[in-house]
This record gives structure tokens, C-alpha cells and sequence, in this order.
């Protein structure tokens, strides 16, 4: 949709072929409901990080947030960065683009899955179920598998990958936890703020913590923080063979350090960094609470469940490095993000223009570019809508 904008904002005639019922859905499905739009803080991807930076810089964030306001949406500024619809509806975001294509009478095709596309003598032929339609130019923004539903089933990469492209595995990211069932029985249910580090087999860190809330499940641990763990633990299974411990420090629960959400630098890296003063916190209780009662008050009733019985060292160290090996990561269906998808180095990072097929743009998802929770996908995916549309336009309107 932003391509589109961008490129009738150029003069171009457009046709907007969409494959679902109606366009935007992963839109609606987007932060909660809230959308979480952009991010004003660095950019974050652990996936194509070089060529998104590149596309950021053509049109960074300012000019992403320009375009929504000069639409008529109004966004406010949250935590870390977020950037949301100020009313707190996705359905805001929405409602403008399709507003705009509307005013600007761009042509929108629902029920329309592209089939192929082909290279023609004057550019390219697109065929979607008995018909077919000739472009100058192809913005390609199928987007990714994740989201179960909300996402395609691989069969967009292949209309690139018959063209030449190439397809880099795709696999979640921003996707939830599993674990060995031991681990987190009884627990399902609780959420609650925690630093979360992974570790290898020989107890080493594995990249830096996230801090956030974490969502305890009957599968393993979800929530941001959680999910931001995915392509990290996915990696080193794939390294290794085997998949790492996550280890869980609920010391910001108890005030032992500041509450903050996201990634932490490389000095929290060490799982046992709240040790000692966890320790010191239990042995101060400890001197003015009898020992049934000392997990009384201070942690959820079902962790205390779960601890009950512990010596004070065990506690501390159960409270400052909970360790949950984990099992897997839960599948595309269940990922916020698709890691993998259109090699980006078969496309110019400054107009998102195929190196293989003249006419051919890519934007968004469908490309390898993943970004870290807190706007920055979707963000990736209006700026590089923007430029592939600009550029697309100019192109074809080159006298
Ligand atoms: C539950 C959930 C919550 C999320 N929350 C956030 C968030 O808060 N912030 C954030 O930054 N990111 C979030 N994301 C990620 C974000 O939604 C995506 O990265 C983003 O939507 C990608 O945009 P896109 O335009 O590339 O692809 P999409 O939004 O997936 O759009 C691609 C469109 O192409 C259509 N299509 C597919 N194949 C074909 C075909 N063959 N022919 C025609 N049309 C086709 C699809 O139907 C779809 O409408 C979330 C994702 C999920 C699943």
C-alpha cells in the first residue's frame, strides 16, 4: 500500500493485486491490535541488517512517520521508541492508507493471488487466475510465513525464485519458546518481568539478555523478551545440534535492578550477575520472616509453589538464574517474523530494483530482512514500499 501511494504520488497508473479478501490484515493483527508502526530509536535487525540500514537511510523513520501524518494519523511515542496510533487502534493505520488509495482511485484487486510473472518485450506480464496484466514495473511486497494465516504458504518466493532469484531458507524469528516440559510445569499462566539469557552447552552466553515481561505457557515461555530469543536459540541449534538453556533472573521483580524493556548490553551477559544480591536480599528477609513465609509476598504464588522447600542458596540461585532448557522454538504459524526469504544482494538497496530483472522491485517481508519487536518490520516494510514505489515510478516515467 505505501508502494502504491508512493508511486501514484509520482503520476504512476497503478493496480494493486491482493491475494486475500481484503488488504492489510497482518495491519489489523499488528502490536495487540495497537499496531506498533515504527520505531524512533536505532534500527535493530538482527536479519539483512546492512541493506535495511540502507533502505532507512533513503527513508528514514521521519519520513515513514511524515507520510502516516501527512495521511491524517496521529501517533504517539512510547516506551523504547515504539511509535503507535495515538486512538491505540491498528485498525487507524489501516483505515488512512485505504482512505488515500480510495481519494487517489488506485485500483485494488481482492481474491487476486499473482500466480506468475513473466518478462515481456515491454516489461512484464503478471497472470493472476484467467487473466493477465501488463506493467512496466512489478513492485513484488508479498510478505512472509509467518503469522499462520496471515502469512503466505512459500508460494509468493516462487514467483521471484522461476524469474532467477534466489530463496535464503526461511525460518521464526520473534517467535515463542519451547521447553522441557519439567521445567515450566505448573507455571503456565504467570507473567512476570524478568532479564532472560541463553546458554550454550558449556554455560556460555550466547549474545546478549533481553529484559521484558515473560509469559510462562503449558509449552515453554513466551512475551517479547522471549521471542526476541528465537533466531539466537534457532542458530545455535543449528551450530550445534543441540538447543540451549534459557536462563530467567527475576531480579527486577524484586527492585535489585531498574525495570527497562529490550535488548541489554553485553555486560548483563552473565546468567549469575544477580546472584550475591539476591542472596543478601533472601538472608535480610530471612532474619525477620519465618521460613514458610519468606517467599510470601515477594514472588507469584505459583513460583513460590514451585520453590517451596529450596535452602536459601538455592533459592537465590533459582531466583537469579531460573534455568528452562529449551526444546524448540514454535513454528512459523506462531512467529511474528519470517527470517530468510528473497536474497537482498539481488537487489539495489537504493531503489529496491532487481539486479536480475529489469522492471522487477521487491519491498518489505518478502525480502531477507527481519527486524527486532518494537516496530521495526513493520517500519521496514512501509520505508522500502516507499522507495521501491518512488523509484519504480520514476523509472517508468523517465521521458
Ligand atoms: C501477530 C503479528 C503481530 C505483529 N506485530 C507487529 C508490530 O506490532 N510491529 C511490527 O513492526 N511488526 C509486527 N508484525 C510483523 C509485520 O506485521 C510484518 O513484518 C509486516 O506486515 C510485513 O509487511 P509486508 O507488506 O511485507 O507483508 P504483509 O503485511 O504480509 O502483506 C503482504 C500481502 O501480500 C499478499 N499476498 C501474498 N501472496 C500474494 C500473491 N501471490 N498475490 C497477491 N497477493 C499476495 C498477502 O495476502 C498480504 O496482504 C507482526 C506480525 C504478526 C503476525
Amino acid at each position: 500500500m505505501t508502494a502504491a501511494l508512493s508511486a501514484s504520488g509520482q503520476g504512476a497508473r497503478v493496480l494493486v493485486l491482493e491475494a486475500a479478501g481484503r488488504v492489510g490484515r497482518k495491519i489489523l493483527a499488528s502490536g495487540n491490535g495497537r499496531c506498533n508502526l515504527a520505531n524512533v530509536g536505532p534500527a535493530s535487525y538482527p536479519g539483512g541488517g546492512a541493506f535495511a540500514q540502507n533502505v532507512l537511510r533513503q527513508c528514514p523513520v521521519s519520513r515513514v512517520l511524515d507520510f502516516f501524518h501527512g495521511l491524517g494519523l496521529v501517533t504517539v511515542e512510547e516506551d523504547g521508541g515504539r511509535v503507535y496510533p495515538g486512538c491505540g487502534q491498528a485498525a487507524a493505520v489501516l483505515d488512512v492508507l485505504r482512505g488515500a488509495i480510495e481519494r487517489r482511485a488506485i485500483e485494488v484487486l481482492c481474491d487476486t493471488p499473482v500466480q506468475r510473472i513473466q518478462p515481456t518485450k515491454w516489461g512484464l506480464r503478471v497472470q493472476t487466475g484467467g487473466k493477465t496484466h501488463d506493467a512496466s514495473a512489478v513492485i513484488a511486497a508479498c510478505g512472509g510465513m509467518a503469522g499462520g494465516k496471515l502469512g503466505h504458504d512459500g508460494g509468493a518466493y516462487q514467483l521471484l525464485t522461476d524469474l532467477g532469484h534466489t530463496l535464503t531458507p526461511v525460518k521464526p524469528a520473534l517467535s515463542p519458546l519451547m521447553a522441557e516440559k519439567s521445567a515450566v510445569r505448573g507455571l503456565s499462566g504467570l507473567r512476570l518481568p524478568a532479564i532472560l539469557t541463553l546458554c550454550g552447552q558449556k554455560g556460555q552466553p550466547l549474545g546478549n539478555p533481553f529484559q521484558g515481561e515473560a509469559l510462562f505457557t503449558d509449552y515453554g515461555v513466551s512475551g517479547v523478551c522471549a521471542m526476541e530469543l528465537a533466531r539466537r536459540a534457532g542458530e545455535e541449534k543449528e551450530k550445534t545440534g543441540a538447543w540451549p538453556t534459557l536462563y530467567m533472573d527475576f531480579s527486577p521483580m524484586l527492585g535489585l535492578c531498574p525495570r527497562y524493556y529490550g535488548a541489554l548490553d553485553e555486560a548483563w551477559r552473565d546468567p549469575g550477575r544477580h546472584l550475591k544480591p539476591m542472596r543478601a536480599f533472601l538472608e535480610d528477609r530471612a532474619h525477620t520472616l519465618p521460613k514458610d513465609a519468606l517467599l510470601q509476598g515477594m514472588v507469584p504464588r505459583l513460583l513460590a509453589e514451585r520453590l517451596k522447600g529450596q535452602s536459601l542458596p538455592e533459592l537465590a540461585r533459582s531466583l537469579s538464574a531460573f534455568p528452562v532448557p529449551l526444546t524448540g522454538v514454535r513454528g512459523l504459524e506462531y512467529a511474528q517474523v519470517t527470517a530468510g526469504g528473497i536474497a537482498c544482494r539481488e537487489f539495489d538497496p537504493d531503489t529496491l530494483r532487481s539486479q536480475l530483472v529489469p522492471g522487477l522491485y521487491a519491498a518489505g517481508e518478502m525480502l531477507d530482512v527481519d527486524g527486532a519487536c518494537g516496530g521495526f518490520n513493520l517500519q521496514f516494510a512501509f520505508a522500502s514500499g516507499i522507495v521501491a514505489g518512488e523509484q519504480a515510478a520514476r523509472t517508468i516515467l523517465r521521458p
